[in-house]
This record gives C-alpha cells, structure tokens and sequence, in this order.
C-alpha cells in the first residue's frame, strides 16, 4: 500500500519526547506536530473548541475516510491499539480533515484574527510585482473542494494571483483556505486593504473611460522619469504584451463583490479597448 508513514514516525518520536507532559499537553500534540513540521507553515492553529462543536465539523464525515478516528487523532483522543497500518492512512485523512476544518476556522473572527497575525508577518509570502512594494500575500483557493486546485496567493494591491515559491506550498491544496477567506478578511478589516499603486486617479469610476486612458497615456508621454516596461522592444508587438486575459474574481461564498465586480467590468472594458486601439495601430505599421 502506498502510504506515507515517516510522518506518522516523527509524530511518535515527538510524542515520546514530550511523554512526560500533563494531560493537557497531550492533547495539543498532533496539531502542534502538523503546524511545525515543514511545509505547513500557511497554517494557523485552530482552536481546540472550535473543532470539538461538532456543528462546525458538519457534513465532513461525507469528505473524509474514517472520520471518527482522524477526528481523534487530531484531538489526541486515538486509542493505542490502533494498528500501526491503519495509522499511516489515518495521518493522510487527518490531514484533510485539518485542512477542510481550517477553511471553515479562518473565516471566523477568532480565525481571521489568527490569520491577520501571520499576514503581518507576510508568513505567506510577498508580491513578486516590482510596483507592489513588497506587499504581504495572502492564500486563497480556487474552489472549495478538495483535491481540485493547489493554493494560490492573492495580492490585496495588484489583486492578481500567484503561485507559492516553494514546492512544498505549490502543493498545499487550495481547499484548506477556501475561495472566500482573503476576500472576508478585507471586507471585515477595511484597514488592512493596501493602498493601490499606480496614478492617483486609477480605478476612478467615470463614464469616459476612453478620456482617462487618453490622459494617462500622455502624462506617461510627459514624463520620461517613469521606467518603460521590461521587455517591451520594437521587436515586441505592444498589443500582444496586453493581452484580453481573463482575471482572477475575487468572490465571498461564491458571490462576486459587487464593487469589485463593476470596478473590473470597467477596467476591462478599458483595457479591451485600449488593446483593440494598438492592434489597429500596429496593422497600420504606425508602431
Ligand atoms: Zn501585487
């Protein structure tokens, strides 16, 4: 069978380290072994009577195989003879089983205060966008389903999305943050919504689209201090570097933000429009 059982190994070795500890101790063991081994670091601690309401854990005992015993082994209650086998599987479910219980804890307020910590932190990481200033990331998933899409990082200035840097992040599934979290987490905490980047009026809703990118695209004429685009030669067809890609929609509960939503529908509209304007010029061979 194809089961992973180093990590159920270490989990032991540390629980002989740390025998001599009370009753409560104990008890915090598998979460505190999961939250420090490598490659767990996006995870924040969930509170004990958070997952002991089992309210909360409703409906997970249709996602995850023998859900009562990895129920029991995060909370420390598995009995002994457990035989060694089935202990190697019930990590792996554990393991889902933490991961769909943290979606649910880190849109709660105490969650979302947990989460805001590592946040400060930038535990997640920083926008690897030069004009973001070294922004702190945010995980976010692209579905709340497990074993569907790897967690991605959500950038509050650029609102773009980006891959984790290490591997061993890449391959975290998306499902443990769920699709709502960074999203909750600015509304709650306006705050924390990081100043945008860019020309003062950037994102100003008006009805004449065309005349803001008129004027930034002569202020950017005007004043030669500020860096052309990397890459961007005469080789380079411009209209191809601004591409119509479909962007990330940044939803609550699978509802898309209404602000946001109408804010996007004209910035594309702007862009697609802009685009279709130097597709137009370079066919005339005028750049
Ligand atoms: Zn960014």
């Amino acid at each position: 069978m194809n089961v992973p059982v180093l990590p159920v190994l270490a989990f032991r070795a540390q629980m002989e380290d740390i025998s001599t500890g009370s009753d409560s101790d104990y008890s915090r063991c598998w979460i505190a072994w999961f939250l420090s081994s490598k490659g767990n670091e996006y995870f924040c601690e969930v509170d004990e009577d958070f997952i002991l309401d089992r309210f909360n854990l409703t409906g997970l005992n249709n996602e995850v195989a023998n859900y009562a015993q990895a129920l029991d082994l995060i909370t420390d209650n598995l009995d002994d003879d457990i035989q060694d086998e089935l202990r190697g599987s019930l990590d792996v479910q554990a393991r889902l089983l933490y991961g769909l219980i943290h979606a649910r804890w880190i849109v709660t307020a105490r969650g979302l205060a947990k989460m805001i910590e590592k946040y400060k932190r930038a535990d997640f990481g920083r926008c690897p966008r030069v004009l973001c200033q070294q922004q702190a990331l945010l995980p976010v998933g692209l579905t709340d389903i497990p074993y569907e899409k790897s967690v991605k990082l959500y950038c509050g200035r650029c609102e773009d999305l980006y891959s984790p840097k290490s591997s061993r992040h890449g391959s975290i599934d998306g499902a443990y943050f769920g699709t709502t979290f960074p999203h909750l987490l600015f509304l709650v905490y306006p705050s924390l919504i990081p100043p945008k980047s860019g020309p003062a009026d950037h994102g100003s809703t008006n009805a004449s689209g065309r005349d803001t990118a008129d004027r930034n695209r002569r202020r950017v004429r005007d004043e030669p201090e500020v860096p052309p685009a990397e890459g961007v030669g005469d080789s380079i067809s411009t209209a191809s570097v601004a591409l119509k890609v479909e962007r990330y929609r940044p939803r609550i509960y699978g509802f898309q933000l209404n602000e946001t939503a109408k804010l996007q529908r004209w910035q594309e509209a702007t862009r697609d429009r802009q685009v279709s304007r130097l597709e137009e010029l370079e066919r005339r061979g005028a750049i």
